[in-house]
Order: C-alpha cells, then structure tokens, then sequence
C-alpha cells in the first residue's frame, strides 16, 4: 500500500475513534460507537500492516492469530463483574509495548538521525519508556488490586511521598545523561535504571492508592497508557498512533477528572495515595437494631406504592439479578407504579458498569437516571430498593467527617419513607467502610442472594 493510502487509511480510521468515543457517551449510541471503533482499529491495522514500510509480514501475521486468539478467549471467558482487571491489564500490555518499543527504536541500527533530529527522537524514547513503565506495573498492581490477589488497603510507606520526589529527581539527572551519551552503549546504562526506577514507581504508586478511589486510578491508567501510545507513535513516526494516544490519553484524563468530582476528591489527592487508611466512620454511636424483613413483605411494600426507585451497585452485578429486576420493574410500572433507577457515577466496579447491566437487561433508557437528576427526589418516594449497593448510599459520607469516604457524593436513599437493603448480610462494600443506614428506623434489611430475592419478589407480583 502507497504511503499516500496508508495517510488517507489513517485518516479514515481517526476520524471512526472520534466518532467512536462520541457514540459511547451516551447508552443510546454506544453500540455504534462500538462499532466504529472496531471498523476504525481493523482499518488501522490493515493499513500498517499492509503499508511499505513493513517487512516480515508472515510473522506480523502470525503475532496477530496468537495475540488475538488469547485476546478473544480471555474476552468471551470474562464475567461483567471481571471487566475492571481486564481492563487494567490490558493497559498493562500497552506500557510494556511502550517500554520495548522504546529499546527496540534505541537499539534501531538502520537509525542514523542526528544533531537535533537525534535529541528529540532520544528525548520521545525516554518519556515513552518511562510513562510505559509506570503504566505497565501500576497497571499490573491494580489488576492485583481488582482481583484481591492483592490487598486493596492501602500501603504508605514512611516519608513516601520524598522517595516518589528523589525517584523523579533521579530520572531527570539519568534523562540529560541518556540523552548526552555519546554511543549507545554509554545510553543504556541510566535508560536501564530509570525503567527500573518507573516500574518501582508505578508499584509504589497503585500500592498507595486504597478503598474507593481505584475506580479513579483504573482510569487514570488508561489515559497513561494513552500517552505511551503516543509516545510510541512518536517514536515510530506513525501518526495515528499518536492521535489515538492523544485521544485515549485525554479521554482517560478528563474521564478521571470527572470520577474525582462525583467522589468530591481532588485529583492530586488520589494520586498522592493514603485513601482509605483512617478507620472512622464505625456505627457505634448509632448502631442499633437491624429489621430484617422478607421478599414477601417487599412485594407487599412495592405493591403498595406510587414512587419507586431503584439504586443498583456491585452486588446485583455479582448476583446477575439485572434480569429479574427488569421483570420485577414492568411488573410494577404495568400497575402504573412510577419506577425508576437512581445511579451513582461509581456504582459497582467500573464506570458504567450499571448501564450497561441495565441495558442488556433491556430496562428503558428513560427510567435510568443519574445521581444529579434523581438525588432530591427520595423524600417524594415509598419505596426505595437498594440491590447489592453499599458505599454509594452511606450517610456516614454527608454525616461523618471522620468517615473514609467523607465528602463523597451519595444517593440520599434513608430520605424515602422506606428504604429496603438487598444483600447477603451485613458486610461492608469495597471501601470497608461500615453503613448506618443499616441501621435506621426506615431501613429494611432483606437479607440474601440478591437473584434469588428479586426472583421470589417477582413471583408475588405475578396476580
Ligand atoms: P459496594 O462494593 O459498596 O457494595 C456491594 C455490596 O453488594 C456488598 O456490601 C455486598 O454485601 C453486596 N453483595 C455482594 N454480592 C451480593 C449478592 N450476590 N447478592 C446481594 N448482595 C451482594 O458496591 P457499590 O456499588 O455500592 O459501590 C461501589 C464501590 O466500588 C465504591 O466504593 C466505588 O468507589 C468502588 N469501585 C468502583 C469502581 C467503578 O468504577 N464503579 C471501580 C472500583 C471500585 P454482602 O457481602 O453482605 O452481600
């Protein structure tokens, strides 16, 4: 393929990730946007491979059906609630492309740039290899996290924050010695201890990061791995691997941002780490009894209102109740009862995970609200049903400054006149933080399976 048709593929395939990433911002379009993006990556891949540039097709070919075959059996294999590891260690396998591209091009010996040209292309090799190997291991340690091989508490190490500060320094002194070497034998000594240098980065800076603020670090992995990417790009002159770096790379940011908002936490403080660590927020000053009742009585309860709402979370992910609960949700709307969906921005274990679980379960988009959009009506509502959500509907956020997750936006669920809590027992959620809304006058436990209840709930709405 001509260089001016590989530019023209290029193009094509950039303008579908754009597309792509719009289409995904809203659930209506987001199978499209799926689409798009998938059109837009096979076009990329043909392009490049298909480009002059490139020889050894037979084993390009063959890397691809290994990779790919992995790739596609993992993928099928994953359960929704598994989808968060996938994802980090997928961006695992960017940074360490990102790392050996970057030996790889420093090692290149039909390369003979020089003087500036020579600079630059020694400076893209360097941040690249770099942002790569904090994003390979960071994102290895957050797979652990995600998959509890690995304790999600937090580890802070003493004076961490002046070991993260001498490491930087470090790789700056090591960046001028790399870049003013004069073979590249002499090059790849401090190359070498600054990758070694960004890996203990990377493990030190996930292992910091605890409790509920992994949902932040996942994204913020994505957009590192978009950066090296595009430092990769860089590296390789391929344009649009820079531009779907950058895209990825802005988006995994602004995405960040966005998740940093609806936790009320700022940014910087994520990434500095120690969530998670203080142990406040008990229920002594307010435990009292818990009312467990029975799906019979909920039925009952549901039966008898005019405004519902549904806040769903990890545990109907993990119960695969979203089934019964659109059964469950017709049942009730087909007796003219109003119900809807209240959903938190870090529901379950990844942005919208409920969405999506509510989507293929086919609930109606227009009866799915967020958090903003539905928060001030819990005190107009009869029954509120909380299916496996924890964290996001804790008071001890708005009440509690000693709380963990203090100053996170939560569903203000105890505001109904009911509230019933779905789950197994009274366990905590992902933050390990206890709830008193366990233990309010108008909270409901109802207690088990979350299927296994909404299915029995189900049952005697059937008349
Ligand atoms: P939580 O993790 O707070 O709570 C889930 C609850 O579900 C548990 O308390 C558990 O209680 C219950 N549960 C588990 N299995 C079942 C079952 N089979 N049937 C019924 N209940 C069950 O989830 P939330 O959705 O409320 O909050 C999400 C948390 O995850 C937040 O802390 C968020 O920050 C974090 N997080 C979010 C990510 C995101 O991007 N959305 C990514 C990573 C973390 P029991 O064991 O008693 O049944």
């Amino acid at each position: 393929m001509s260089t001016g048709m590989v530019a023209a593929a290029y193009i094509i395939a950039g303008v579908l990730f754009i597309l792509s990433l719009g289409g995904l911002s809203h659930q209506e379009t987001s199978r499209r946007g799926n689409l798009f993006g998938m059109v837009g990556m096979a076009i990329a891949i043909i392009a490049t491979v298909a480009s002059e540039q490139v020889s050894g097709l037979g084993i390009i070919i063959a890397m691809m059906l290994v990779g790919g075959t992995i790739g596609a059996i993992v993928a099928s294999r994953v359960e929704m609630t598994q989808m968060p590891q996938l994802v980090a260690i997928m961006h695992s396998f960017v940074g360490l492309a990102a790392v050996l591209v970057g030996f790889s091009s420093y090692l290149d010996p039909t390369s003979h740039l020089q003087g500036a040209e020579k600079t630059i292309h020694e400076v893209e090799i360097y941040l690249g290899v770099l942002i790569g190997a904090v994003t390979f291991t960071g994102s290895v340690i957050a797979f652990g996290k995600l998959q509890g091989v690995i304790m999600s508490k937090p580890l802070l190490l003493p004076a961490r924050h002046w070991l993260n500060l001498a490491g930087g320094l470090v790789c700056i002194w090591l960046g001028a010695l790399f870049v003013g070497a004069d073979s590249a034998a002499a090059g790849m000594i401090p190359l070498i201890i600054m990758t070694l240098i960004a890996f203990a980065f990377g493990v030190h800076m996930v292992m910091a990061i605890g409790g509920a603020d992994m949902p932040v670090v996942i994204s913020m992995l994505n957009s590192y791995s978009g950066w090296a990417a595009a430092a990769a790009g860089f590296m390789l002159s391929n344009d649009l691997l820079i531009v779907t770096g950058a895209l990825v790379g802005s988006s995994g940011a602004i995405l960040s941002y966005i998740m940093c908002r609806a936790m009320n936490r700022k940014f910087i403080n994520v990434i500095m780490g120690g969530f998670g660590t203080t142990t406040g927020g008990g229920v002594d000053a307010e435990a009292g009894e818990v009312v467990a009742t029975s799906a019979d009585e909920v039925a009952e309860m549901l039966r008898n209102a005019d405004e519902v709402i549904i806040v769903p979370g990890y545990g109907m992910a993990v119960a695969h109740a979203q089934h019964p609960v659109s059964d469950m949700t017709e049942k009730l709307r087909a007796k003219g009862i109003n119900v809807r969906f209240a959903i938190h921005p870090v529901a379950g274990r990844m942005p919208g995970h409920m969405n999506v679980l509510l989507a293929e379960a086919k609930v109606p988009y227009d009866i799915v609200m967020e958090m903003d959009e539905i928060n001030e009506d819990f005190p107009n509502t009869d029954v509120v049903l909380v299916i496996g959500a924890n964290d996001i509907v804790n008071p001890s956020a708005q009440e509690d400054p000693n709380s963990p997750i203090a100053g996170m936006p939560v569903l203000e669920v105890w505001k109904a006149k009911t509230a019933v809590v779905s789950k197994r027992s009274m366990a905590t959620g992902y933050a390990g933080v206890d709830n008193p809304l366990f233990y309010r006058d108008n909270t409901r436990m109802l207690f088990g399976d979350a299927k296994d209840s909404v299915d029995h709930i189900v049952k005697q709405l059937v008349d």
